[in-house]
């Protein structure tokens, strides 16, 4: 039965109708709802009048019950127009294997089906902001962050479908499971306005998001998004755009459809930096270590990026001495090293971890061996890297500014595209040419290159 319509009191908090239908477990549902709508700082009301959104929980057991269901639905959009559908009528299925509340209802901003506070939530947070009370939240709406105030590190997913035999991250985190995108994009919005200059993009597999929900269409903005790696980066790149803010992309696997997010970067929406971990070269240990992407033409796929986005800087990290590995597959990964041009490149010399698969592959390597060829590899890497850096001496680059006492009279500390924060190299700041040039932290600056120190850049801010 549905709850007779009243009056919710007058409120400055947004107002969420809320129609509640079906049998009791349904109820239950509707009562999770509502109390988490109440803690967040709803107000609600058991009717549509005056709200900003309704939420109609529906049943779907039997013919009546979804016909009140979808006249409660119809009414609740010809009254308000903002309407997330959740209950059992939301997971059934209509003629031709389409969502049967979308095909009959085709305006409504969101449907789920039973048990679904968290999906409900979301949507919800996407049509209307959670309110915000700066004297009463202790959390502020961006979140807590462990980060300096002008970078943070957005989580696009949990968990991994891989299973790379030298890690034990599925075993303990499961399965890949992507964030809802309007969730994703409200928290990017929230970091932008709160003065967040460089967005680090992370999971453990950037390239497979919203692999595990079909590539669903989400809502950001009352507008649909697919949940999928290229409409995610397209929309950051618009949300960071007004903030003149940077966009870094981490954990990339080089499956053929990163391509599509080159011309991306080569407009300069996302930065052209793409962290790639590829750990190998050789198929033959690629395929020892289960590697995602281990059949791509790693070195061709590199190549045609770098034709279609010239700038582009490519990190990478890698594992020397795998079970097995030949001293002529560690030669491949040398060439591939020099022939990528991978600009920023890690190693690791193999090590065991307790559980993981690699460990009970034939041809385990002795350490010493293993730390020569992490030491061969990193020698390689490094005339590489050092030959990319000179190209750059000459050149103005912008640099985000990490660190500058005393207004940067004195120089700073910043990083320029190609540098993400904590594990690539720096910009150090030389003091301003001019006098009446300042620099402060969390601010950009542009930088003339005028010389390298191992890892770094030497600039002057001009
Ligand atoms: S190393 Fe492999 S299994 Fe582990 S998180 Fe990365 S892709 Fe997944």
């Amino acid at each position: 039965m549905r709850d007779n319509p009243r009056m919710s009191p007058p409120t400055a908090a947004p107002t969420i109708g809320f129609v509640s239908l079906g049998c009791p477990k349904a109820l239950t549902d509707s009562e999770l709802i509502l109390t988490q709508l109440q803690a967040e700082g709803y107000s609600t009301s058991k009717t549509y009048d005056g709200a900003d959104l309704v939420i109609v929980n529906t049943c779907g057991f039997i013919d009546d019950a979804v016909r009140e269901s979808l006249d409660a639905i119809g009414e609740a959009l010809d009254a308000n127009g903002k309407v997330i559908v959740t209950g059992c009528l939301g997971a059934r299925t209509g003629d031709g294997g389409g969502n049967l509340v979308r095909q009959m209802h085709p305006k409504v901003l969101a449907v789920t089906g039973p048990h679904a506070t968290q999906e409900v939530m979301d949507a919800v947070h996407q049509h209307v902001p959670k309110p915000h009370d700066p004297f009463v939240d202790l959390v502020p709406a961006q979140g807590i962050k462990l980060t300096p105030r002008h970078y943070a590190y957005l989580k696009i997913s949990e968990g991994c479908n891989h299973r790379c035999t030298f890690c034990i991250i599925p075993s303990m985190r499961g399965d890949l499971v992507s964030r809802p995108v309007g969730d994703v994009l409200g928290e990017a919005q929230r970091l932008f306005e709160a003065g967040v200059k460089e967005l680090l993009v992370v999971s453990q597999d950037t390239s497979a998001y919203g692999v595990d929900v079909k590539y669903r269409t989400g809502f950001w903005d009352g507008k649909p998004v697919k949940t999928r790696m290229f409409e995610l980066c397209e929309q950051l790149g618009r949300l960071a755009e007004p903030y003149g803010a940077w966009v870094r992309l981490h954990y990339v696997y080089p499956y053929p459809h990163v391509d599509e997010i080159l011309p991306l970067m080569a407009e300069g929406r996302v930065l052209p930096y793409l962290d790639v971990p590829f750990q190998h070269a050789h198929p033959e240990v690629l395929k020892r270590m289960k590697r995602p992407a281990s059949g791509e033409r790693n070195l061709e796929r590199l190549q045609r990026w770098r034709e279609a986005c010239p700038q582009i800087v490519v990190r990478s990290t890698f594992i020397a001495g795998f079970p097995g590995e030949t001293e002529a597959e560690f030669e491949a990964l040398l060439d591939f090293v020099r022939e990528a041009q991978i600009d920023r490149a890690g190693c690791f010399a193999y090590s065991p971890v307790d559980g993981a698969a690699a460990n009970a592959i034939d041809g385990q390597l002795p350490q010493a061996l293993r730390e020569e060829r992490r030491a061969r590899f990193m020698a390689v890497a490094e005339e590489v890297s050092a030959r990319k850096l000179q190209q750059r001496v000459g050149a103005t680059m912008q640099v985000l500014v990490d660190h500058a006492p005393a207004l940067g009279r004195k120089g700073g500390i910043g990083r320029s595209y190609a540098d993400a924060p904590e594990i690539d190299g720096q910009v150090r700041l030389l003091p301003p040419e001019k006098a009446s040039k300042t620099l402060k932290t969390g601010e950009f600056t542009r930088a003339r290159i005028v010389g390298t120190e191992g890892h770094d850049l030497v600039g002057v801010p001009v």
